[in-house]
């Protein structure tokens, strides 16, 4: 069976100035680069001012993108293309963080055209995906997430959707300090899992990566990426403090 990779990711979200990044990125390369672990990927998302200073400290860690517009160039005010990721030599995106969906209103036919960009432009998408609290009240959630998986990866071939990270983030749990439990983690990633063994085959479905994102830390880590099916996760607010990031990342470390 694939061993899958253990991803640590942190979204840096619209934080920081460029002194605060450098200090980050230099105290986070210092504290991973002891860590000699070829099955273990750890990565950061700064918003687009900071990507130059973080990457310039980041040999032992690996800088991504929190967004992109899906056209090559042209008059699109305001937005960076994936060429202009890759001038940086990027390698990863975020795409459809459900901040992006909900507070600027990113459509799933936008998310499918971000992720099917950066799959043909070489660059690893990480897919968010998570239901909100009303529709885990209605125990909608495992459909729920059955039909953004479908909106997103519809009609792709198992070659592309091998090139992809799937991010399970619930809503309720972003930025609350409500986590999921290990167990509805489990059962989610569990449940995603099986959609891809459905959906495309069994190997995709073994060794596609699935982390989990909402109010992890140091104290959750360990139970949550315990979970069989939990591959790593994807860290917010814990992931701007030095600390508490090196400490998830050790602790997924131990368990890889
Ligand atoms: C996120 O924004 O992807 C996230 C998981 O945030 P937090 O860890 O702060 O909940």
């Amino acid at each position: 069976m694939t061993k899958r990779p253990k991803i640590v990711a942190g979204n840096w979200k619209m934080n920081l100035l460029q002194n605060e990044a450098k200090l980050l990125a230099q105290s986070l390369n210092n504290g991973v680069q002891s860590i000699h672990n070829d099955n273990l990927i750890v990565l950061v998302f700064p918003g687009f001012t900071l990507l130059n200073t973080t990457s310039q400290s980041a040999i032992h860690f690996q800088v991504g993108a929190q967004n992109f517009y899906p056209e090559k160039n042209g008059a699109y005010t305001g937005e960076v293309s994936i060429e202009q990721l890759q001038d940086l030599n990027l390698k990863y995106a975020l795409v459809g963080h459900s901040e992006r969906r909900i507070i600027f209103s990113e459509s799933n036919t936008l998310v499918r055209s971000k992720l099917l960009t950066a799959i043909d432009n070489d660059i690893t998408p990480i897919l968010c995906i998570g239901e909100t609290s009303d529709i885990r009240d209605q125990k909608q959630h495992f459909q729920y997430i059955a039909s953004q998986l479908k909106d997103a990866l519809n009609d792709l071939n198992p070659h592309q959707v091998a090139k992809i990270i799937i991010a399970y983030e619930p809503v309720w749990a972003i930025g609350t300090g409500i986590t999921a439990t290990a167990q509805q983690a489990e059962e989610m990633h569990a449940f995603i899992r099986n959609w891809f063994a459905e959906n495309f085959n069994i190997e995709i479905a073994n060794s596609i990566p699935i982390i989990y994102g909402g109010s992890c830390n140091d104290s959750n880590a360990l139970e949550l990426f315990s979970c069989p099916n939990v591959d790593g996760g994807l860290i917010g607010g814990a992931s701007l403090n030095v600390n508490q990031f090196l400490s998830i990342i050790k602790t997924i470390n131990g368990l890889s």
